[in-house]
């Protein structure tokens, strides 16, 4: 993953290496809001349907990157879509990045998730102003783009990531994480996503669902999903309403019976830490580091939660001891 990219500045390698170093996280730095999220299976066996609500969430999402309404539409769809891939992980010490890169006016959109569906993001550009859609909603395929691709980068474990990519379709997140499922996954999927904006910026409703058929699903399966999404009103609504994310896949898929598998109660969760930052220093290497050295002083900023470290000459020093033992 280091490799292949080659437009790698110092932050893009704390943050692979924060993704990298996830499973030793000493004090993850929690947000209280808290997330619904429940996974269920129908009673058939033919199909999986996990539905969460992400308002706390997307809100506080909104809080720390203080972003414009439709860059928190943006940015909370894929959180929502990201904390419900994560939360179907098998390992505690999976996670999940997906990654937006449309060339859009918001740029670069990206969130990551572990085992728990819980959440962290950012967003290259936090405040995008451009007019409503034709339909009159915010246009969040206006702010992300369609010239690019979605990334899904699978950490299970393994000596190597997965990683899947397929190009945007439509810059509205849910199509282009549908079209990702169908190509890269070879399932087929339907995905809702939603965030509704209050008028002073915070997050009224936000949350989704993912249908997903499994490989014993039958001929008719598909019509009769494609049957219950048909009059299904937008998942925001049903939030709004006060409907909870199992009320949501009982009336979402009113001609299946399904059962719950797990549910959980996700959180806009980063794991950054000093001693993080450090490792990822040290890992630039000697050059970089004699460099900082130099400097009054070097400050690293997460860019998921905003939390600033600073290091001295001296602290720099000490970590080229670090590094050259
Ligand atoms: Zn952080």
């Amino acid at each position: 993953m280091f490799a292949k990219n080659t437009e790698l500045n110092l932050f893009d390698i704390i943050l692979q290496f924060i993704e990298r170093t996830t499973k030793r996280a000493v004090s993850p730095c929690v947000f209280i809001a808290m997330g619904k999220l429940i996974r269920c299976i129908s009673t058939d066996g033919t199909l999986t349907i996990m539905a969460a609500d992400t308002t706390d969430i997307v809100n506080e999402a909104a809080n720390i990157h203080q972003t414009s309404a439709v860059v928190s539409a943006a940015l909370g769809r894929l959180l929502t879509a990201t904390s419900l891939m994560g939360s179907a992980l098998k390992g505690k010490d999976n996670s999940v990045t997906v990654k937006i890169n449309g060339g859009g006016p918001a740029g670069t959109v990206l969130a990551v998730s572990d085992f728990q569906g819980n959440v962290r993001g950012y967003v290259q550009q936090n405040v995008v102003e451009i007019p409503l859609n034709k339909k009159g909603k915010l246009d969040v395929s206006g702010a992300v783009g369609t010239d690019g691709f979605v990334t899904v980068i699978k950490d299970l474990g393994l000596k190597e990531p997965y990683i899947g990519q397929t190009p945007i379709i439509t810059g509205e997140i849910a199509e282009d994480i549908t079209a990702y499922f169908a190509t890269s996954e070879q399932t087929p999927s339907v995905v809702a996503l939603g965030v509704l904006v209050n008028p002073d910026l915070s997050i009224k409703a936000a949350g989704g669902f993912i249908i997903q058929l499994l490989p014993t699903a039958m001929e008719d399966t598909i019509e009769k999903v494609e049957r219950c999404i048909k009059s299904v009103e937008p998942v925001t609504k049903l939030i709004e309403r006060g409907m909870t994310p199992e009320e949501i896949c009982h009336y979402v898929l009113p001609e299946f019976e399904i059962e719950e598998l797990d549910s959980a109660n996700p959180v806009y969760k980063c794991y950054c830490s000093r001693s993080k930052v450090e490792s990822a220093l040290i890992s630039t290497g000697l050059a970089e580091l004699n460099d900082m050295a130099t400097q009054e002083k070097t400050e690293v900023g997460c860019q998921f939660c905003n939390a600033n470290y600073v290091f001295t000459p001296d602290d720099i020093k000490r970590l080229i001891k670090r590094a050259t033992k």
